[in-house]
C-alpha cells in the first residue's frame, strides 16, 4: 500500500505554505494531502446557465447574471465602508453590495462595460441585491468544460481572509489533482460490492466529486462516497458488537429472588404494559446469556422506563450486585431518588443520593456505604463517574436521558468493576432508526411503544403572540380546576442576555396577571443556585404554587403528574425533539392535558412546519423524522457531541437505502470472517486501521 502521497503535509502543496497551512488545520482539520482530498464541496452550481435580472427572486440560491455595471458608489459611515453599483441587463436592474475590499474595487469596477456576477440574492429594505458577488468582465470569463458544475466547499471567514474561500479552496484542489495519480488512491471495496451496487472506483470517485463532467457522474461518484463511509462506520460498529458479545464475560442474573419477587406483589402499584413486559423479557435473556449486556431503551417520554430499569436493579440485587443510575441533572436525580425509594419502601433496600451537592460527611458516609456494598443502588449525577466512587460490586449500570452524556463519561462505567457491568441507556428522545443504526449501531435496541393506560393525548394548539389574553384566560380556568402550569422560556447561550430579560419580563407579566395570594408564581432558571431552583421547583411540586415559570432547566425527566398545561413561548426558536421533550413534561396524569405555543405571528416556513407538527401527532419517532428531515442529522440533539457521528457526505435523513445496503454488506463479510483475516479483506482490514490511527480511540459507544 503506498499512498504515502496522500499523508504529506498540507504545508507542501503547491499555493499553500505553512501560514495558510496552519489556518487550515485549525479551522478544518486539514494536515495532510488527503484530509484535503476529503473535504468535499458542499454545493454544485451550473455555471454555464445565465439568469435575467426579472427571473431574480428573494428565494432565489446562487444565480449568474450578465448585465452592465452602472452608478458605481462608494459611502463611508462611521465605521464601515461599502461600494453600492447597479448591474442591468435587457429586463431589470439589480443591486450589488460590497462591504470588503471597497477600495480595491473602486478602483478597478469600470461604469458601462458588461459583467458576469455569481452570487446568492437577498433582500435589503425593499430592494432585490446581491452582497459579495463574485464579478469578473463578461469577455474574461471563460467557462472550462471541466467546470460546467462548479463546486462550492466550506469555509470559514479565518480562511477567506487568507484568499482560501470556495474559490480559493478549488484551487488547490486542482493543484492536488496534478499530483496524485490512480496508484495513490487504491481500492478498498471488494469487487464484488462495487459491482453489484454500480459503484465507481475511489480514485474516479473522488475526482469527479470535486470537478465533475456531469451530473449523473457527480451523482454516482458522491453515492460511492457515501457507501464507503458508511460501510466502514458499520464495518467498524458490528465488529465492535460482534467482538464484544464474543469475548466480555457478563454477570449472569439468574436468581430471582425476594427483592425482584416482593416488589411486584407488594409493591408495584399499576400493572406493566406490554411493552414494558416484552423489554423486561429482552433484558433477562440478556443477563442469563453469560455475555455482558449493552442496550439501548429508546421509549416516549412518560412511557415508564424507570420502573424497567428499577426491576433490573433488584434482579442485580438478587444475585448479589449493586447498581448505580447516572442522569443528567440534579433535580432529576433526586426525583428519581424519591420516586424510588417510595416505590421499594419496606423491601430493606439501601439507596443512596451522590450528586455534586452532597459534600463532607455526608459524601465520606455513601462513598463509604458504595465501597463496602451497604449501599445496593446509588443515584446521582456524572459525579458517579469520578475516581472517589468505588463500588465493592457494581453489577448493572443505567443511564438515563443518555444523550445528555459524551461518550467519555459513558465509557469511564465500565471500568467501575473488574468485569464490565450490564449496561442500560435509556432516551426518550426517539431517534430515528438509520440514525440509531450509526449512533447505536453496536448496541441491542429495545423499544417501549406502548403508553400505560388511561393517558388522553395531549391537545396541542399553536396561538400567535396577539392571542395571548385568551392564553391567560384558559390557563386561569385549568388553576380553578386545580390543574398547574408551567410556561417555558427559551434560553440559547449566544443570546443569553436577551432571553433571560425575556424570561423576567414574561414572569413579571403572568406574576400581574396571577396575583397572590390567590394564584402562587415559581420561577426557576441556570442564574439561580441550585438550592434556590430546588426549594422553587419543590414548591411546585407541592402544589404550594400553580405556575412555574421556567427555562429549559425543566426539560429533562421532572415529574409533576398534576401539571396539565405547558406553555412554550417563542416557540419558532425550539427544534422539534425539544418541543416534543417538553410537552412530555404534561399529561402524565389522568387528566386532559394541553400544550400552547406560542409564536411571532410571522415565522419561516421550517418554524411553520415545526408548528404544525407538534399540532397534529403525539408520535416522537414521527417527530423525530420530520426533525431529521428538517435539520439534518448534526443538528439533532446530542449527537453534535457524538464522536462517530462526524459524517463528510452520507446524509442520514436522505440516504437510508445506502445506509441499509452498507449495514448489509458489513454483516455478510464480518458474518464469515470477523477479524477480517482472508486474503480478499486484507484491504478492508487496512483501511480500519489506518482510520483507527487517525482517529485515535474511537471510543465505546457506551
Ligand atoms: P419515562 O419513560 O419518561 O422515564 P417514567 O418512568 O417517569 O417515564 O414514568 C412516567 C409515569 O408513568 C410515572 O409516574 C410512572 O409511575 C407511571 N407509569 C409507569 N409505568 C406505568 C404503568 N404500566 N401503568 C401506569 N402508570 C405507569
Ligand atoms: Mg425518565
Amino acid at each position: 500500500m503506498h499512498n504515502f502521497i496522500l499523508e504529506t503535509p498540507i504545508e507542501y502543496l503547491k499555493g499553500v505554505g505553512p501560514q495558510r497551512a496552519d489556518i487550515l488545520k485549525k479551522e478544518l482539520q486539514i494536515f495532510t494531502y488527503g484530509d484535503l482530498f476529503f473535504h468535499f464541496p458542499f454545493r454544485y452550481v451550473d455555471r454555464t446557465k445565465i439568469y435575467k435580472v426579472r427571473e431574480v427572486n428573494p428565494l432565489s440560491q446562487y444565480v449568474q447574471l450578465k448585465g452592465v455595471l452602472k452608478d458605481i458608489d462608494a459611502a463611508h459611515d462611521k465605521k464601515k465602508s461599502r461600494l453600492v453599483a447597479d448591474l442591468k441587463d435587457e429586463t431589470g436592474t439589480i443591486e450589488l453590495v460590497w462591504f470588503q475590499g471597497v477600495k480595491w474595487l473602486k478602483e478597478s469596477l469600470k461604469e458601462g462595460k458588461e459583467y458576469i456576477v455569481f452570487g446568492k440574492p437577498s433582500v435589503f429594505g425593499k430592494k432585490l441585491n446581491i452582497v459579495h458577488p463574485e464579478i469578473s468582465l463578461a469577455d474574461e470569463e471563460k467557462i472550462s468544460p471541466a467546470g460546467i458544475l462548479q463546486p462550492f466547499y466550506p469555509s470559514t471567514e479565518k480562511l477567506k481572509a487568507r484568499g482560501l474561500d470556495s474559490r480559493g479552496i478549488a484551487r488547490l484542489m486542482r493543484t492536488l489533482l496534478t499530483q496524485v495519480s490512480r496508484g495513490d488512491v487504491p481500492e478498498f471495496l471488494p469487487e464484488n460490492i462495487l459491482q453489484k451496487y454500480r459503484l465507481p472506483s475511489r480514485y474516479d470517485a473522488l475526482q469527479q466529486v470535486h470537478f465533475p463532467t456531469a451530473n449523473r457522474e457527480l451523482e454516482l461518484a458522491r453515492q460511492r462516497l457515501k457507501f464507503e463511509e458508511l460501510f466502514f462506520i458499520q464495518l467498524k460498529l458490528l465488529q465492535l458488537k460482534i467482538g464484544r458479545q464474543e469475548s466480555s464475560r457478563g454477570f449472569v442474573f439468574n436468581k430471582v429472588g425476594d427483592f425482584f419477587n416482593r416488589f411486584y406483589k407488594e409493591k408495584l402499584p399499576f400493572p406493566l404494559t406490554g411493552a414494558q413486559k416484552k423489554v423486561i423479557k429482552e433484558i433477562r435473556s440478556d443477563l442469563v446469556s453469560g455475555k455482558q449486556m449493552n442496550r439501548l431503551l429508546q421509549g416516549d417520554v412518560g412511557s415508564g422506563k424507570t420502573v424497567v430499569a428499577l426491576s433490573v436493579i433488584l434482579l442485580a440485587l438478587d444475585n448479589g450486585m449493586q447498581s448505580c443510575f447516572m442522569v443528567p441533572t440534579e433535580i432529576l436525580a433526586q426525583q428519581h431518588f424519591q420516586s424510588i425509594t417510595e416505590l421499594t419502601a419496606g423491601l430493606s433496600f439501601n439507596i443512596a443520593l451522590l450528586t455534586a451537592s452532597v459534600k463532607g460527611a455526608e459524601r465520606k458516609k455513601i462513598l463509604a456505604g458504595i465501597a463496602s456494598g451497604e449501599i445496593h443502588l446509588l443515584v446521582g449525577t456524572h459525579a458517579l463517574i469520578e475516581d472517589a466512587v468505588q463500588f465493592t460490586n457494581l453489577g448493572f449500570v443505567v443511564i438515563d436521558e443518555q444523550h445528555r452524556f459524551g461518550v467519555e463519561q459513558r465509557g469511564k462505567m465500565w471500568t467501575k468493576n473488574h468485569n464490565p457491568p450490564h449496561i442500560l441507556v435509556m432516551t426518550a428522545t426517539p431517534i430515528p432508526r438509520t440514525l440509531a443504526m450509526t449512533l447505536y449501531g453496536d448496541l441491542d435496541v429495545s423499544v417501549i411503544d406502548e403508553m400505560p393506560p388511561g393517558r388522553k393525548p395531549i391537545k396541542t394548539v399553536h396561538y400567535d403572540d396577539g392571542q395571548r389574553l385568551r392564553v391567560f384566560g384558559f390557563m386561569k380556568e385549568q388553576i380553578m380546576k386545580g390543574r398547574q402550569i408551567y410556561v417555558v422560556y427559551p434560553l440559547i447561550e449566544e443570546s443569553a442576555k436577551l432571553d433571560y430579560k425575556d424570561l423576567m419580563d414574561g414572569f413579571e407579566s403572568i406574576s400581574r396577571a396571577f396575583p397572590p395570594p390567590q394564584f402562587q408564581v415559581s420561577i426557576v432558571h441556570g442564574r439561580m443556585k441550585s438550592a434556590d431552583r430546588d426549594f422553587e421547583m419543590n414548591r411546585f411540586v407541592k402544589k404550594e404554587t400553580q405556575i412555574m415559570v421556567a427555562t429549559t432547566v425543566i426539560e429533562v425527566g421532572v415529574n409533576v403528574p398534576n401539571a396539565s398545561v405547558m406553555v412554550i413561548e417563542s416557540a419558532e426558536r425550539f427544534g422539534l425533539s425539544q418541543l416534543h421533550q417538553l410537552r412530555g413534561r404534561v399529561g402524565r396524569g389522568a387528566e386532559q392535558s394541553f400544550c400552547i405555543l406560542m409564536t411571532d405571528r410571522k415565522i419561516n416556513p421550517d418554524a411553520r412546519k415545526r408548528m404544525n407538527t407538534m399540532v397534529e401527532t403525539n408520535d416522537g419517532f414521527v417527530i423525530s423524522e420530520v426533525d431529521l428531515e428538517l435539520r439534518g442529522p448534526g443538528d439533532l440533539q446530542g449527537t453534535q457531541q457524538s464522536g462517530a457521528l462526524n459524517l463528510k457526505i452520507a446524509d442520514l435523513a436522505r440516504d437510508q437505502k445506502i445506509l441499509i445496503a452498507a449495514r448489509s454488506e458489513a454483516e455478510k463479510i464480518l458474518s464469515e470472517d470477523i477479524s477480517l483475516e482472508r486474503a480478499e479483506h486484507f484491504t478492508l482490514k487496512q483501511y480500519l486501521f489506518q482510520q483507527e490511527k487517525k482517529k485515535g480511540e474511537w471510543g465505546k459507544i457506551s
